[in-house]
């Protein structure tokens, strides 16, 4: 926390407050406020992240040379506080935090030069493809099969659970390209386009009634091998690589802005009071171990990642619940319209956040890779 108080932050975190006061829209910040998931609608997301693109700061993690604003940590951590707190909307992930990374790690000059100004621009909206039918925790018994065939390969399969398919325009895929030794060692990185014929996107409700994800079905679908990412039969590594950055990051201040808000929300309980209070240490613990990480102190980028994605996913959970136990009635029922946007929510937002510990791989498995990863 004092770090972030830092008194050399003051003139930056000044410029990003005043930034965000006059160029963050009030219909967008009340329509992110009322969002029941962490993947907003990108009739939200996108218009902001346009707005941020001007100013050169739709991407603040990402290197300068790549269009990123050239922050360093501290800086790009007190960005996502300021913007939290000022209930700006959060840009989708799959895009800006999850494959542009390994395009910059893995790409072609030629696949960087086409992909990442259109990542920046929202001009390309992300899905990813990596689970399917019976490859979810067992990621590397996927099946879609990519076979070759001159200079293209033709996919056959199908992934579900594919977050906003529905909107994307390109997905990144993991696909079959070799059954032979480990299953690892048979799979291949695509980059596609959604519009290529003989993809078929059915949508999947959740049990909370939402339409954010789908089942994608591939028949015959060609795409050229140019589109592959990494070496043949190498995707596992983009893959694992992509992971660190999906399950990493900061998830602390958008949860202590949320907290802040439930706190104004509050009333004398004096029980309630204290499972509050517990939070804010807990989120303070997160967010000292986020700053860590970002340092890449003390420990590997894959270890940081399954450790915060459980403390991240499960403080979230705990929220939920307290927000529900704050609304009470107005949780179930917002008679009069007049329910904070926070306490409105609460119930739609708590059934949604339990996915929270199933996606990026299910916390389960991430206690596991940790094990595997301190005890070799
Ligand atoms: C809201 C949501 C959005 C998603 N979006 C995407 C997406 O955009 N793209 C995509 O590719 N995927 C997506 N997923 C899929 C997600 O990655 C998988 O659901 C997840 O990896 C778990 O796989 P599974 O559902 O097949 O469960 P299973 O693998 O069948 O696991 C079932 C249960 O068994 C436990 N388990 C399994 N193996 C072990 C083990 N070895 N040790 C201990 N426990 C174990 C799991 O923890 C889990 O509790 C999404 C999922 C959700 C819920």
């Amino acid at each position: 926390m004092d770090m972030l108080n830092d008194p050399a932050l003051a003139t930056f975190r000044g410029e990003v407050r005043a930034f965000l006061d006059t160029r963050l829209p009030h219909e967008l910040r009340d329509a992110a406020w009322r969002a029941t998931s962490v993947f907003i609608d990108p009739a939200v997301t996108l218009p902001w992240q346009r707005i941020l693109n001007a100013r050169g700061w739709a991407a603040p993690d990402w290197p300068a040379e790549f269009g990123g604003p050239g922050w360093d940590e501290m800086q790009r951590y007190v960005f996502a506080a300021e913007c939290a707190r000022a209930g700006a909307p959060g840009l989708a992930p799959m895009g800006l935090k999850m494959v542009a990374p390994v395009i910059m790690h893995y790409g072609t000059p030629e696949q960087r030069a086409h992909y990442l100004p259109r990542i920046l621009s929202g001009e390309d909206y992300w899905c990813q493809g990596f689970s399917e039918p019976g490859a979810g925790s067992d990621l590397a018994a996927l099946q879609l099969r990519a076979v070759p065939d001159g200079d293209d390969y033709v996919l056959n399969g199908s992934k579900i659970w594919t977050t906003h398919a529905h909107f994307a325009n390109r997905m990144f895929a993991l696909v079959r390209t070799s059954n032979e030794g480990r299953p690892q060692a048979g799979i291949s990185f695509l980059l596609l386009d959604m519009a290529t014929p003989g993809i078929t996107v059915e949508p999947i409700r959740t049990l909370a009634g939402n339409h954010e994800f789908n089942q994608v079905f591939f028949d015959d679908v060609r795409v050229p091998q140019a589109n592959r990412l990494g070496g043949e039969n190498e995707g596992w590594s983009v893959a694992k690589h992509l992971l660190t950055f999906e399950r990493g990051g900061k998830y602390a201040p958008a949860l202590i802005a949320r907290l802040e808000r439930l706190r104004a929300q509050q009333s004398a309980d004096p029980l309630l009071r204290a499972r509050l209070d517990r939070e804010v240490v807990s989120l303070q613990a997160l967010q000292a171990l986020e700053l860590k990480a970002m340092r890449g102190v003390g420990g590997s980028a894959a270890l940081y990642a399954s450790a915060l994605k459980i403390l991240g996913t499960e403080a979230a959970q705990r929220i939920d619940i307290l927000a529900c136990d704050i609304a009470g009635f107005a949780a179930w029922a917002d008679a009069d319209g007049q329910t904070p946007a926070e306490l409105a929510v609460a119930v739609p937002r708590y059934l949604n956040d339990r996915a929270a510990s199933i996606y990026a791989g299910s916390n389960e498995i991430q206690r596991d890779l940790i094990a595997r990863l301190m005890l070799g």
